[in-house]
C-alpha cells in the first residue's frame, strides 16, 4: 500500500484555512504552517464582505456568485461557521453608474436592483439622509473573519491536520523538477506538494521557487467602534466609507488609505442624532494582497510538479470556492471550469 502524499499549505489565513479544511475533509494528510500566528495578516483585519463586486468581467463575477452560494454549503458543513446574511445598500458610486451596475448583474442573474429614497429609508431607518438612488443586494453578507479562519482550521484539524504557528517558510525546496517541501529557520519541512496561501508574502516565498508573482499589498483603513444599540440592519456602503454593524454591536468601517476619510466623522455624519456617544474601539492601516490585474492568480506552476499557488484579494468572498477547487485540483487533477481564467501563466514575464 503506498503512503498518502503528504500536502504542505503555507499560511494560516482564510485561504490557506479553507484550502487545508477541504483537503482534510476529503481525507489527504495536510500540514499548516505559518510564520506568525493562524487566522492570517489581512484576512484578521479584513472588512468581510461577501459580495460579487462591481466592474468586474462576467467570468469572475461568476466565481464570486459561485463562492456566495459555497458560504452557504460551508454553513451546512460546519455548523460553527456563521454568515450574517444581511444584505447590502450601495451608494458608492454615481447614480448612472449605479443603474448600468445593477442591470448588467440583474442581467446576469444576480438578485439586485436599485432602489429609490424611501426603500432606502426603509431598508436603513437609522440613516440620517438616505440616498436618492441606491443599489440593495439583499443576498450579500458578512463573516467575522479572525472566527471563521480559526473554525475552518479547528475542524480540519479534527479531520487530522497538523497545524505549525511560528514556522516561516524560507524558501520552497525543488529537486529534479519537483518540489520536496520548504526549508524554515528551524529545518526542512518534506511534503508532496505544497501549496503557497502566504497573501502578501507569496511573492517573496515564490521567487525561491523562480516565480514570479506579480502581487502588490496596499494598504486600507480598518476602525471599528466600541458596541453601540442597533442602528444598521445590513452593510452601506457610501461615497466615502463601507459600514456594517458586527454582532456584538460595533460598527466596522472601511476606507482606502489614500481617501484619507476621517472615519469617527463620517460613521457619525451618517446616522440620525442620538443619545449614544460613538467612540472608537480601534484604528488600524492594514494590507491585502493584490495581484496585478486584481484577479484571483490560483493553480498549479507550470515546470514544477507539486507546487500550487492560491493568491487573491477578497479572498474572504472566495474562500469556500477556492478551497473546494483547489483541493479537487491538488487531489483529483480537475480543474473547475470556473478557475480557468485564473491561472499563473497570464502573468508570467514572456
Ligand atoms: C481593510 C481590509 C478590508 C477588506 N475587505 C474585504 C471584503 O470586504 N471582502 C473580501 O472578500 N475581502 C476583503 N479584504 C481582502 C481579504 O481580507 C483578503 O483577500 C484575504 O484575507 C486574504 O487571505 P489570505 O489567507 O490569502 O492572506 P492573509 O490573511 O494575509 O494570510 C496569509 C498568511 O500567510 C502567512 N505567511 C506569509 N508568508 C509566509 C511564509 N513565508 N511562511 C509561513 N507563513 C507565511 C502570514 O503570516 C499570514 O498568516 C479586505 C482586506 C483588508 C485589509
Amino acid at each position: 500500500m503506498t503512503a498518502k502524499p503528504e500536502i504542505l499549505v503555507v499560511g494560516g489565513g482564510i485561504i490557506g484555512a479553507s484550502i487545508a479544511w477541504h483537503l482534510a475533509d476529503r481525507g489527504a494528510r495536510v500540514t499548516v504552517i505559518d510564520g506568525g500566528e493562524p487566522g492570517g495578516i489581512a484576512t484578521r483585519n479584513s472588512w468581510a464582505w461577501i459580495n460579487v463586486s462591481w466592474g468586474n468581467p462576467e467570468p469572475y463575477f461568476r466565481l464570486r456568485a459561485q463562492a456566495m452560494e459555497e458560504w452557504r454549503r460551508l454553513e451546512r458543513e460546519i455548523p460553527a461557521v456563521r454568515v450574517a446574511w444581511t444584505g447590502s445598500l450601495n451608494w458608492e458610486l454615481p447614480g448612472d453608474r449605479l443603474e448600468a451596475f445593477a442591470a448588467q448583474h440583474a442581467a446576469w442573474g444576480y438578485d439586485v436592483r436599485c432602489v429609490g429614497r424611501d426603500e432606502a429609508a426603509r431598508i436603513e431607518p437609522s440613516l440620517a439622509d438616505p440616498p436618492e438612488l441606491a443599489v440593495h443586494a439583499p443576498r450579500e453578507g458578512a463573516v467575522d473573519p479572525l472566527d471563521v479562519t480559526r473554525v475552518l482550521l479547528s475542524a480540519a484539524c479534527e479531520r487530522g491536520a497538523m497545524l505549525a504557528a511560528g514556522r516561516f517558510a524560507q524558501s520552497i525546496e525543488v529537486r529534479g523538477g519537483r518540489v520536496v517541501g520548504v526549508d524554515t529557520e528551524n529545518g526542512r519541512l518534506i511534503a508532496d506538494t505544497v501549496v503557497v496561501a502566504a497573501g502578501a508574502g507569496a511573492a517573496e516565498l515564490a521567487a525561491t521557487a523562480g516565480f514570479v508573482l506579480p502581487v502588490s499589498a496596499p494598504p486600507a483603513v480598518l476602525a471599528a467602534t466600541r458596541p453601540m444599540p442597533r442602528l444598521l440592519n445590513g452593510l452601506v456602503m457610501t461615497p466615502e466609507l463601507q459600514l456594517r454593524q458586527a454582532a456584538d454591536g460595533r460598527l466596522v468601517a472601511a476606507a482606502s488609505a489614500e481617501a484619507a476619510v476621517d472615519l469617527l466623522a463620517a460613521m457619525k455624519a451618517l446616522f440620525r442624532p442620538n443619545r449614544t456617544t460613538m467612540d472608537l474601539d480601534f484604528q488600524i492601516v492594514a494590507s491585502r494582497p493584490i495581484p496585478r490585474d486584481r484577479l484571483p492568480l490560483v493553480g498549479r506552476a507550470v515546470g514544477i510538479d507539486g507546487l500550487y499557488f492560491a493568491v487573491t484579494h477578497s479572498g474572504i468572498t472566495l474562500a469556500p470556492a477556492l478551497g473546494s477547487m483547489a483541493a479537487e485540483e491538488i487531489l483529483a487533477g480537475r480543474r473547475h471550469p470556473l478557475l480557468d481564467p485564473f491561472g499563473l501563466a497570464r502573468l508570467q514575464p514572456c
